[in-house]
């Protein structure tokens, strides 16, 4: 009795999730939070190694399931609520003591990949690492170098918080229900951006309309951007040209820093 709707595939290969909470380095001085617990295979084995355990499901469901089959630890707190809308600062004063590491490790429901992750880092919440498990190709894309096909604004929205890497592929095969596709786990470990955006609203903007048409030169996505008007070409050739950037480039060639360097650089000359 799944629920296909909440992205619900439980995993039943006890190796993948030992090598999960490897990946995730969890030890006793962690406190962790996970994401869709679903039954609880997943949070069993971080409760045996993690000092607290928090487990965010949204399916009410199999909150008793959950609450039963965890019975025999005293470390796992089960709240039912949906990890985009829940007050998760409020959460983790309340059941964490603020002593130890904060990890996320999860499982997680696939239809909202993205916007997970996304909040996370943008919560400004400082996680000591964020080990999650997705849809392959989602996995690619979060964590592909510049140059590559699969680099784009989400490779640069999370890179920009995170040193990104794939930590081992998982066949569809190891879940229950089969999905279609393989999955992938991904380790992020935060890390303080090499350069700061002055307006980081602005940098999102310019690297999502970099990549707008993928097959069209970065400057053609930037007039698409900011104008064709003459006055806009003329600054846009300027600021290019003092950041040292080819306007026939593609945006898929450029690092991080460029970008930011050709915010900034619009910014000041605005
Ligand atoms: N961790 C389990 C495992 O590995 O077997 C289940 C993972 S399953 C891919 C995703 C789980 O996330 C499901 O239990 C689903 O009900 C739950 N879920 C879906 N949307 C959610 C949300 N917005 N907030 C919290 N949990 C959610």
């Amino acid at each position: 009795n799944f629920k296909k709707s909440l992205g619900q595939n439980f995993l039943t290969d006890i190796n993948v999730l030992h090598n999960i909470v490897d990946a995730a380095e969890v030890s006793e001085d962690d406190d962790v939070i996970e994401v869709g617990p679903g039954i609880g295979a997943l949070t069993e084995q971080l409760a045996k190694r993690a000092h607290q355990v928090m487990a965010f499901e949204i399916d009410e469901r199999l909150i008793p399931v959950l609450r039963e089959t965890l019975s025999l630890y005293d470390n796992i707190a089960i709240v039912q609520q949906d990890i985009l809308k829940v007050d998760l600062e409020q959460q983790i004063k309340a059941h964490f003591d603020g002593k130890h590491h904060l990890k996320l490790v999860a499982n997680l429901p696939y239809y909202i990949t993205t916007p997970i992750i996304m909040h996370l880092l943008e919560s400004g919440i400082h996680f000591d690492a964020i080990v999650v498990m997705m849809q392959k190709e989602v996995a690619q894309r979060l964590t592909a170098e510049p140059g590559t096909k699969d680099y784009g604004s989400l490779s640069i929205a999370v890179q920009y918080y995170t040193n990104a890497k794939i930590a081992f592929i998982v066949p569809k095969t190891v879940f229950v229900p089969q999905p279609k596709i393989d999955s992938a786990v991904v380790r992020l470990t935060p890390q303080k951006p090499i350069k700061q955006p002055q307006d980081e609203q602005a940098f999102m903007q310019l690297v999502k309309g970099s990549f707008a048409h993928r097959r069209k030169s970065l400057w053609n996505n930037l007039l698409g951007i900011y104008g064709k008007d003459p006055a806009t070409k003329e600054r846009l050739e300027k600021v290019l040209a003092q950041v040292g950037i080819e306007k026939s480039i593609r945006a898929e060639r450029l690092t991080i820093s460029q970008f930011i360097d050709l915010s900034n650089g619009l910014i000041e000359n605005n």
